[in-house]
């Protein structure tokens, strides 16, 4: 498997894409986008990379949530290479809704489907036991301190992906965590723990709304049966 960050335009906020393709291009790796960004603009970086002769640059995107930083994009993206969309939440241009526990083919790899609600109410986490991998989207995986005001289904995510033997996690935004992700899992779910917790989604988060909505891009994707919740962690 190999794993590529895309940055995209840097004059635009925006979240990192990664594009997943298999070790050597074979014909059933399925060449895919974990989150496709705001706008367009990782095109041009995926059109530079080898995905295969006569496959699909991108035959498939994965949405981790439906944020506008993650998924605004999806227009621009669809047009340029017609992917199979999945999201665990109905939206544009979505052609599969994902399911907790299916699994789901990325590069030459399986990943595990996982609703991670917390960030989100249609947050997933993308899990392959075999590279010990995650990707997160915006799942708040690092809180260094106890004390804050989190969704009570933010702490049975974490405490679900705690249970997998996870040694890389592939981050919405900064860098991927390499070292010590046990550790810091473990360190979350004890400041979770010790801090103020909700559990309602249809009732206010007590967290800042880091994620502005507007200017322009297509906003969150709406969540099965309930509004999405304020956001919580870096965007
Ligand atoms: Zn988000």
């Amino acid at each position: 498997m190999r794993i590529t960050l895309l940055h995209g335009n840097p004059q635009n906020y925006s979240c990192n894409a990664y594009l997943v393709r298999g070790d050597s291009n074979e014909r059933e790796d399925v060449n895919s986008l974990v989150d496709v960004g705001i706008d367009g603009s990782v095109c041009g970086e995926i059109d530079d990379l080898c995905t295969g002769i006569g496959k699909k640059r991108v035959a498939q995107v994965v949405l981790t949530h439906g944020h506008y930083d993650h998924a605004a994009g999806l227009g621009a993206i669809v047009a340029c290479y017609r992917p199979k969309v999945c999201a665990f939440a109905p939206g544009k241009h979505v052609d599969v809704l994902l399911i907790d526990g299916q699994f789901l083919r990325l590069g030459d790899r399986e990943f595990e489907v996982m609703h991670t609600p917390g960030h989100s109410e249609d947050s997933i986490c993308l899990y392959c036991a075999r590279d010990r991998t995650l990707f997160a989207g915006d799942m708040p995986f690092d809180v260094k301190t106890p004390g804050g005001s989190y969704p009570g289904e933010l702490l049975a995510s974490l405490e679900r992906i705690a249970s997998r033997d996870v040694a890389t996690i592939y981050a919405g935004h900064a860098s991927p965590v390499i070292s010590r992700v046990p550790e810091l899992l473990r360190r979350t779910i004890r400041n979770i723990r010790q801090s103020t917790l909700s559990y309602s989604y249809s009732g206010s988060v007590p967290s800042p709304k880091l994620h502005p909505e507007g200017g322009g891009g297509e906003k969150s994707l709406p969540a099965r049966g309930h509004s999405m919740p304020e956001s919580l962690s870096d965007p």
